[in-house]
Formats: C-alpha cells, sequence, structure tokens
C-alpha cells in the first residue's frame, strides 16, 4: 500500500491529508491547515478552521452555505494559477455544484486529484471534464462491477409512480437524500414530470435556496403543513439523518425510500429501514470509473475514497501501474461490508 506514492512525487499522504509540498497546499484536509484546496462542499471534503480556501468560484456559495463566511480564494474553471512551485487549475467534476477536479502540474508533470465525480448528466452542475494528466488520483466508492447505474429519468418516473401509489393508499411518500447535491439533482429531474410541489426539510430548502440563486431550475418546493393527513400523495424529500428522527411523526402515515447508489444491492434496502431503494447517485458507477481513467490517458493511477481493491487489479490487468491510495481518514468511509454510508452516496 505505502507504494502508492513515491519520494519523488509531487504529494504526499500527511495525517491532515493530501499534502503538495511544491504548492505547499493540502486537498480537502482533515485537519486545520494554512492552505487547502477544497474540491467541493461535502462534508467529509469540506472542514471548517482552514486558513485558506482555494475553491471553485461555482462552489463558493456551497461552500458559503456549509461553512460560514472564511478566507475564500475563488477559481473559476479551467483558470490557471500558481501556487509556488505548482501550477494548479480546477476542473468541473460533475458530482455537485462546484465540484472540482484539481490539476497540479510540478516540473512538467501532470497529476490530477478528481475529488468525487460522475459521468452522468446532472441538470444542476457543469459536466465532468476529461484532463490528461500523466497520474490520475480516482476517487472510488462505488469501485465493483456489480455498481451500473440505470438512466435517472427512468428511476425519477419511478418515483413518481411511487408518490401516486402512496397517495391512492392516503400517505406521504417519504424520499431520504443527500442535502447537498442529491436533493437538488431530484427537484430538477422532477420537472420532466410536472409542476408538482415538493415538500422539503428544512436542511434540503437551505441548499435548494442556494442552488436557486446559482440559476438552477427545479421545481417548486414547500415546508412541510401542520394538520392530519396534510401530505398523503406528496412527496417529501428529508436528509437520511431524519429518518426515524422525532421530524418524522408530522408525518402521520408514510411510505419511505431511500435514493443513493448503495441501493443497486438489495440488502442494503433491509439494512437502511426504508420500504423503497431509488438506484441515484451522484458518484462514477464501474463503467465510468474504467472510462474516466481511460480518458485521462494516466498511465499510473492511485484510487482512494472507497473500496479500490477490485479498481486495482482491473486496471492491473490492462497494464497500468495501479495502486490503492490509503485515505488517512477513517470516519467518513465506508464500511468494510457494501453498507452504505452516511456520506454524500
Ligand atoms: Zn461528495
Ligand atoms: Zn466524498
Amino acid at each position: 500500500m505505502s507504494s502508492a506514492l513515491r519520494p519523488d512525487d509531487p504529494l504526499i499522504l500527511r495525517p491532515q491529508g493530501l499534502y503538495c509540498a511544491a504548492g505547499d497546499f493540502y486537498i480537502d484536509p482533515l485537519q486545520p491547515v494554512a492552505r487547502a484546496l477544497i474540491t467541493h462542499g461535502h462534508g467529509d471534503h469540506a472542514r471548517a478552521g482552514m486558513g485558506r480556501y482555494h475553491t471553485s468560484a461555482a462552489g463558493l456559495p456551497v461552500l458559503r452555505w456549509r461553512l460560514g463566511e472564511r478566507g475564500y480564494v475563488a477559481h473559476d474553471y479551467g483558470e490557471p494559477f500558481d501556487l509556488g512551485a505548482a501550477r494548479i487549475s480546477l476542473h468541473p467534476a460533475g458530482h455537485v455544484l462546484g465540484s472540482a477536479q484539481v490539476r497540479i502540474e510540478v516540473g512538467g508533470r501532470v497529476w490530477v486529484v478528481s475529488g468525487d465525480y460522475k459521468r452522468q448528466p446532472d441538470p444542476t452542475c457543469a459536466p465532468f471534464q476529461p484532463v490528461r494528466c500523466d497520474v490520475f488520483v480516482t476517487e472510488a466508492t462505488f469501485a465493483l462491477p456489480v455498481y451500473r447505474w440505470p438512466d435517472t429519468a427512468a428511476e425519477v418516473a419511478q418515483i413518481e409512480r411511487w408518490r401516486q401509489r402512496c397517495g391512492e393508499r392516503g400517505e406521504a411518500a417519504v424520499l431520504f437524500c443527500y442535502a447537498l447535491g442529491k436533493a437538488q439533482r431530484l427537484l430538477a429531474e422532477l420537472r420532466a414530470f410536472g409542476e408538482r410541489p415538493v415538500f422539503v426539510h428544512g436542511a434540503i430548502e437551505a441548499g435548494v435556496r442556494v442552488y436557486r440563486e446559482a440559476g438552477v431550475a427545479m421545481v417548486e418546493t414547500r415546508p412541510l403543513e401542520d394538520g392530519r393527513d396534510a401530505h398523503a400523495g406528496e412527496l417529501v424529500l428529508a436528509p437520511p439523518s431524519a429518518l426515524g428522527s422525532a421530524w418524522m411523526r408530522r408525518l402521520r402515515r408514510a411510505q419511505t425510500a431511500l435514493a443513493s447508489g448503495w441501493m443497486r444491492v438489495r440488502g442494503n434496502r433491509r439494512r437502511r429501514n426504508v420500504d423503497r431503494g431509488f438506484v441515484i447517485s451522484d458518484h462514477a458507477d464501474w463503467p465510468a470509473l474504467l472510462a474516466s481513467i481511460d480518458d485521462s490517458g494516466a498511465g499510473r493511477v492511485l484510487a482512494t475514497h472507497g473500496r479500490s481493491e477490485a479498481l486495482v487489479r482491473a486496471l492491473r490487468e490492462r497494464g497500468l501501474d495501479a495502486h490503492s491510495l490509503p485515505a488517512p481518514q477513517a470516519s467518513s468511509e465506508p464500511p468494510a461490508s457494501t453498507a452504505p454510508p452516511d456520506g454524500d452516496a
């Protein structure tokens, strides 16, 4: 494992995170550091306490929502800037609003750190842009061949049918989804099914406001209403943390569902105690991981952020110099099984 990074590489692993000595910065650091490069606003990437936050301009409002006012330095996608002896540029990752891959050029060698990314169309953010490099550091959240995403529009059509059936039984349709990215993507995709408003948990509405201000078109959202059976036949979006919480008591009769890539594996639905699962992910599935590695043109690939052994094996069979890059983090990693984490999948 330790052979993933070599002494002459521009990036090294420190307890604080992935560090670039030439530019004296960390990428998505776990602990407070003077200079951080933040790929996107999810909690396992953007943390409080950094001196400076370099981020994409598109991602700035997201960081302000999640972290409040900080020492931000915003960069347009594709606009190079220098940190010490490192030339940096940020490129769309297609994961959530403002998500970025980090291109690092040191001494003529190019590294790209993908952050979280996906290749499926998403009306709420700029699409993933392949960036050619020598070394590609890829996420590996869903790096098993079983993970293949269905068409998003078809999956959203299933959500709409499920809502209708809930209505016939006098129940609300409560769909749990991550409050940053997934919820807004669903609200944007739902426009294809009419202008019916969607009821949202307060934690989700905050992000919806950020996305609306960024010009993302979504269906109308409303706060929950009080009153007996107020939400029968309505779609209600809530963060996974609300599942089984006191908040659920506001809904008298409800079916529950989870929108996540983890729903591709049947046991995970039971484990999460929801009635339905919809396979919608903001991460690359197995074919998209392989295609993106291919598109990068990299001869050397480091896989991180998930279970990477199967991916490393598949890449080595293709003749690539592939390694697992052990993440310094522990708390937000998926558990050793295929059970879903509480994170942003
Ligand atoms: Zn993420
Ligand atoms: Zn992540």
